[in-house]
């Protein structure tokens, strides 16, 4: 079972952005314990996005995280864990114009930047949440080192022959 990329078309069986769901597995007790992603990297190569910052983001302000084995300290419920990713992708994977996933992650003048390879529109990423810039930060300085991160969701994309009628008429 597959989720839709866009939390919001959650409920459209034709969408066309899938990811899978986040695979947890627990591990400690008492207060260490902690909350693995088993699945992190499906996640980082679906959407070219380094894990470090979806993980970071998952994890939230002040925890801990480690990224060797995709940890997070504590006991994240699916939900949780769920919430968090959604939060992620509406931030940095959706195009805040269209809202498909379809954004080349680029650094302008030092702004964290998105061009939309589905709509044209080139925007500026800006967050004032204090956390949120943390992570816009790691990803400017990600894209300065490895270059624009481009869109991977297109390999979930369903094939020509797999669209609907619908689709084709869009
Ligand atoms: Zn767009």
């Amino acid at each position: 079972m597959s989720l839709n990329v866009n939390e919001k078309e959650k409920d459209d069986p034709n969408y066309r952005y899938k990811m899978p769901k986040p695979e947890l597995e627990y591990q400690g007790k008492n207060q260490n314990t902690y909350t693995i992603i088993k699945n992190m990297k499906k996640f980082a190569d679906l959407f070219g996005h380094p894990s470090y910052c979806i993980l970071k983001n998952i994890a939230g302000k002040g925890s801990r995280f480690d990224i060797k084995n995709n940890s997070i300290k504590g006991t994240l419920s699916y939900n949780d864990v769920l919430n968090r990713l959604y939060d992620y992708i509406n931030h940095y994977i959706l195009c805040p114009k269209c809202l498909k996933p379809e954004l080349e992650l680029k650094v302008i003048k030092n702004y964290l930047s998105c061009e939309c390879h589905a709509c044209s529109a080139i925007t500026k990423l800006n967050h004032d949440n204090k956390y949120k810039k943390k992570i816009t930060k790691d990803l400017i300085d990600w894209i300065n080192k490895n270059g624009n991160i481009k869109r991977n969701i297109n390999v979930q994309v369903k094939t020509n022959d797999e669209l609907s009628f619908d689709d084709l008429f869009e």
